[in-house]
């Protein structure tokens, strides 16, 4: 598996369709890493000079079908339901002819959904470009990135640049129910990493083990 720097991940975009088949590409990351600005950046410099270019979000932070990034860039996006089928989004595609589809939180879809969207490059020779977080608060892989890992053409996982507390580069995406690190619980409850009652956390591993939340032990 490569380790590309977001700036060479924008750069793996193929300069013409008819040279090469088109591709399945995961970009993936913790928390707070960047993703949803990337994804919004690469569809920003894709978009200049070509209109066939389409962002996807499978559910977001904010209004639906719009991918938003916590540094204040958004941009209109389709949203589509997890477990849907992509059908009738996949005529919206053709129609447009659109050649590059951008993914945002492609972990909310479902396995089904992620063949669906193989299908799209193999089928429609249309690259796709999914973004996603790779394992939920209890570190299991979602069930959408699991799919994603098996048939991308390439996956990518972003630079660790969420900091523990401790300075340690945080892995773990821990979510935080009224102060503690929860244990179980839904895979899909949504939250930001913002305070709250329930919120998310990034934290190294041996802080997550502990659940150790800040400097001082409670
Ligand atoms: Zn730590």
């Amino acid at each position: 598996m490569s380790h590309l720097s977001p700036a060479k991940c924008g750069g793996i975009v193929k300069r013409s369709k008819r040279d090469e088949m088109a591709e399945l590409t995961f970009t993936y990351g913790t928390m707070a890493s960047g993703k949803s600005t990337l994804a919004l950046q690469l569809c920003w410099q894709l978009r200049e000079g070509r209109s066939d270019v389409a962002l996807w979000t499978f559910g977001d932070r904010s209004a639906e079908g719009m991918v938003t990034s916590r540094i204040g860039i958004e941009a209109a996006a389709e949203a589509v339901e997890p477990g849907e089928s992509l059908e009738r989004h996949v005529q919206t595609l053709l129609k447009r002819a659109i050649s590059i589809l951008v993914i945002d939180e492609a972990q909310f879809a479902t396995v089904g959904q992620i063949d669906e969207l193989s299908w799209i490059v193999d089928d429609h020779d249309i690259d796709v470009h999914a973004f996603g977080l790779s394992a939920d608060f209890l570190l299991n892989v979602f069930p959408a990135s699991a799919r994603l890992f098996a048939i991308a053409d390439w996956a990518h996982e972003l630079p660790l640049t969420s900091s523990c507390w401790c300075g340690q580069k945080g892995r773990c995406n821990a979510r935080v129910v009224n102060g503690v690190v929860a244990r179980e619980g839904s895979q899909f409850v949504t939250g930001d990493v913002s305070e709250g009652a329930v919120h998310y956390q990034v934290l190294c591993r041996a802080h997550y083990r502990l659940g150790q939340l800040s400097a001082h032990a409670s």
